[in-house]
């Protein structure tokens, strides 16, 4: 069934909690639609534990349709020229500003993290949209005149056709615009599916997207979970995959979507370093750590969850700055002004961080600071933890070797530079990494020989600009293409080479190499 997009936003349902919560649809053809399955999942607001929304998980007949709006739409939008399309993201990048905070409001709602921060989440995404603004300087090609006799040959990049975004909970309106702005810039379509914990905030850009003039069907909404992301694997008509999400699962859409000759980028989890080297501030990198490991609940792929001491003195010394700041951590519900820290997504992934805490503690690590058995007065059905602080984690530990995804900070001591360099490029993920240091040849050393996709240097959580490109190393990215920036229009667009001849006078024929 479909409805308009700018209506019904009252439809509700009982989801046993007494409260009316409204069903979050799907946007199919600049249409809200409800879709044909019958699993539902809750959406909740973690500060406060209770039911705000609830999606129908997608089938593969309500993926099949967005992927065929996508598809009709996909002749007219791609013959578009690029610098109406800009047009039409310059519209959009105007609304999203309108309406900045409605949408970082429906992230902490849903999300759970501080205003502040869904604030500038938004903005991170809005830039993407400013970069794909210039989509007509980007698809710009090159012309090499007389290569040959009266021959010229030049390069164009052309639409793939309909592409799809699989993307995670931990920022519900960013990570989706690292990939549609520019899909769509570059004159592809788009079928989006977002996390099922925080669906909210894509459909309210959809309705933005049309309301600066986006045709139906060039960005369509799926919501759901694992179906939804095999019906767009398995669909013959989507011609690319970009995921984002935790390893396991962008490893397997790298592998399957590349099997049915999907062109895929897949970005996977990470276990961010900070080393702090002798030389630097304490002060300065205490309050970097405090607000990379814990801002946002440690729920970011470029969170910092490692601090590498270098040398075992430094060591007592930072653990000792660190373990007021920690105790001092303002966590509240995410809209209260003054919260540094907000819930965690789920009660699911509360209890999954709360057991890595257990086992950090049988596996022999100190825990300085101890986050278990947090509530917040008047908000005690929220998903919340306290900051958590481990010392003298070492590398063979769980806690050191998988991600925790929460605000959980581990300290580990090395003996020396050449010791942090190692241990870092040992790791399975290669996300982000930074060094706190005063000395530049150290900083130049260690940003030429760390094996990391993304390096900080006296900068925390160094998530490149819009017109770089965001992508990790070793397990943290599969696929060749990072995302976003000139890497992201190269993803969604094929290269061709045009060579061109005017024949003046007749030929005969030439059997070898043609050589100039
Ligand atoms: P997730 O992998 O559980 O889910 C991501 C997406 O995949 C969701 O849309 C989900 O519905 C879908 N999905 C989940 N299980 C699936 C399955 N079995 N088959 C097919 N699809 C499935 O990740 P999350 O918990 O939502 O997000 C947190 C993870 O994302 C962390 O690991 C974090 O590091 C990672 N992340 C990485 C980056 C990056 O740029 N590298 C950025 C943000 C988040």
């Amino acid at each position: 069934m479909e409805t308009a997009l700018t209506q019904d936003r009252s439809a509700t349902i009982s989801r046993g909690t007494g409260t009316l919560a409204p069903q979050i649809e799907h946007v199919v053809n600049g249409k809200k639609f409800a879709g044909s399955g019958t699993r539902t999942l809750n959406v909740f607001n973690p500060a406060t534990g209770d039911v705000v929304g609830w999606v129908k998980a997608a089938t593969p007949a309500d993926v099949d349709a967005a992927v065929q709006a996508a598809r009709s739409a996909f002749p007219a939008w791609s013959a578009t020229s690029a610098v109406k399309r800009a047009r039409v993201l310059f519209k959009f990048k105007a609304l999203l500003e309108e309406h900045y905070d409605e949408l970082a409001a429906m992230i902490t709602q849903q999300h759970g993290k501080v205003f502040s921060d869904a604030q500038g989440e938004v903005q991170r995404g809005i830039e993407v949209v400013e970069f794909a603004c210039g989509i007509p300087q980007l698809l710009k090609g090159d012309y090499t005149e007389q290569v040959g006799g009266g021959i010229d040959n030049w390069s164009m990049r052309q639409p793939l056709g309909v592409v799809a975004g699989i993307t995670p909970f931990n920022f519900p309106v960013m990570v989706p615009m690292w990939m549609y702005p520019v899909a769509i810039a570059c004159g592809n379509t788009f079928v989006l599916k977002p996390s099922e914990r925080d669906p909210g905030p894509s459909i309210r850009v959809a309705e933005l997207f049309k309301e600066a003039g986006l045709p139906d069907g060039v960005f369509n909404v799926v919501q759901g979970d694992k179906e939804a992301v095999d019906a767009l694997i398995a669909h013959p008509d989507v011609e690319a995959l970009s995921f984002v999400g935790s390893t396991p699962i962008a490893e397997y859409i790298h592998t399957e979507g590349s099997r049915t000759g999907k062109r895929v980028q897949a970005l996977g989890g990470a276990k961010n370093h900070l080393v702090v080297m002798p030389d630097s501030d304490l002060d300065i990198v205490t309050n970097a750590l405090i607000g990379s490991a814990y801002g946002s609940a440690g729920e970011r792929c470029m969170a910092v969850s490692v601090a590498v001491a270098v040398g075992d003195q430094l060591g007592d010394r930072l653990v000792e700055k660190l373990v007021p700041k920690v105790r001092d951590l303002k966590i509240k519900d995410g809209m209260e002004a003054d919260a540094d820290m907000g819930p965690v997504v789920t009660a699911q992934h509360k209890s999954k961080i709360e057991g890595y805490i257990e086992h950090g503690v049988k596996e022999g690590a100190r825990l300085v600071v101890d986050g278990r058995g947090f509530s917040v007065p008047g908000r005690e059905a929220g998903f919340f933890l306290g900051g958590t602080l481990f010392d003298n984690v070492t590398r063979e530990m769980k806690i050191y070797k998988e991600e925790i995804f929460g605000p959980v900070l581990c300290v580990i001591r090395v003996p020396d530079l050449e010791s942090a360099i190692a241990l870092v490029n040992a790791h399975e993920f290669g996300n982000g990494v930074s060094c706190y240091t005063n000395d530049g040849k150290t900083a130049q050393e260690f940003a030429h020989r760390i094996k990391i996709g993304m390096v900080g240097i006296n900068v925390p959580i160094p998530v490149p600009m819009a017109w770089h490109s965001f992508g990790g190393w070793k397990r943290s990215l599969f696929g060749g293409y990072h995302a976003y920036g000139e890497e992201g229009v190269r993803f969604y667009t094929r290269y061709k080479s045009v060579m061109q001849r005017w024949y003046e006078h007749p030929t005969t024929n030439q059997f070898n190499m043609p050589t100039v």
